[in-house]
């Protein structure tokens, strides 16, 4: 498995696209999240209009799914015939016609290709594709659920917006979290910080931590400060820059 860090900026960051990752398996590329600023990020990645296998939007606000509209009429433009499956909450499922048709009225019904959009739920296993995939909120001021990734060799976890819930074992041994963390040692309502994504990590024995959406104050002028801070951690962590890559 293949983890193509495309955004890891929070949502109004100047300088970095919205937290946003491609992953691939091997068998399926599936794409976690997609604000405003990602589509551009895909579109350097790659060209092929059947890039993407499917999507998974974790939560409604806007640097999380935003740019669809963009990614899905342009990938109609191109041509694309292949099916693609949306994972999403019910609510946005529900309103995800209304909101295409809002940004570019009547252009889905004229889709070559078909979308499918699959309700993912707390508690619930969703087998996909040879995936095993998992769910469950976080705090955040949206009803956010991250997301548990299991390809049968590694597990990794995003967790969209917002910070694990108290005594969550949902993280538990995996190889990989990547962690929505805003400010260092201010856990600002609805964000994890980064000395308690640290101490998150180190409880539940997790092997890697990835620190995405840093607050952009924080990451333009520290961020050498804050490497330095995190180099020493008994857990390795990183802190990716725009297409870096993690492989397992
Ligand atoms: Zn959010």
């Amino acid at each position: 498995m293949k983890i193509i860090f495309l955004g890891v900026g929070e949502a109004f960051d100047e300088n970095l696209p919205n937290n946003s990752q491609l992953v691939m398996s091997g068998k399926i590329n599936l794409l976690l999240d997609c604000g405003f600023t990602v589509p551009q990020q895909i579109w350097k990645y790659s060209q092929d209009k059947n890039l993407l296998d499917a999507i998974y939007i974790s939560h409604q606000h806007g640097d999380h799914f935003c740019g669809l509209p963009a990614l899905l009429v342009r990938m109609w433009e191109e041509g694309r015939k292949k099916y693609l499956t949306i994972i999403c909450q019910k609510n946005f499922k529900e309103k995800f016609k209304e909101f295409m048709d809002f940004v570019y009225f009547g252009f889905m019904d004229k889709f070559d290709y078909k979308i499918n959009l699959i309700e993912a739920r707390e508690g619930e296993k969703m087998e996909f594709q040879g995936l095993n995939l998992f769910f469950e909120k976080t705090n955040h001021s949206a009803e956010n659920l991250a997301i548990k990734v299991n390809d049968g060799k590694n597990i990794f976890c995003y967790s969209g917006d917002g910070s694990p819930k108290e005594k969550s074992e949902f993280y538990k041994n995996t190889d990989l979290a990547i962690l929505e963390t805003y400010l260092y040692d201010v856990n600002k309502i609805g964000h994890s910080s980064v000395i308690g994504a640290t101490k998150f990590v180190q409880k539940n024995n997790i092997k890697c931590l990835a620190l995405t959406h840093l607050n952009r104050d924080l990451r333009r002028n520290e961020l050498t400060v804050l490497k330095d801070k995190i180099k020493n951690n008994k857990v390795k962590i990183i802190i990716p820059e725009p297409f870096e890559e993690y492989n397992f």
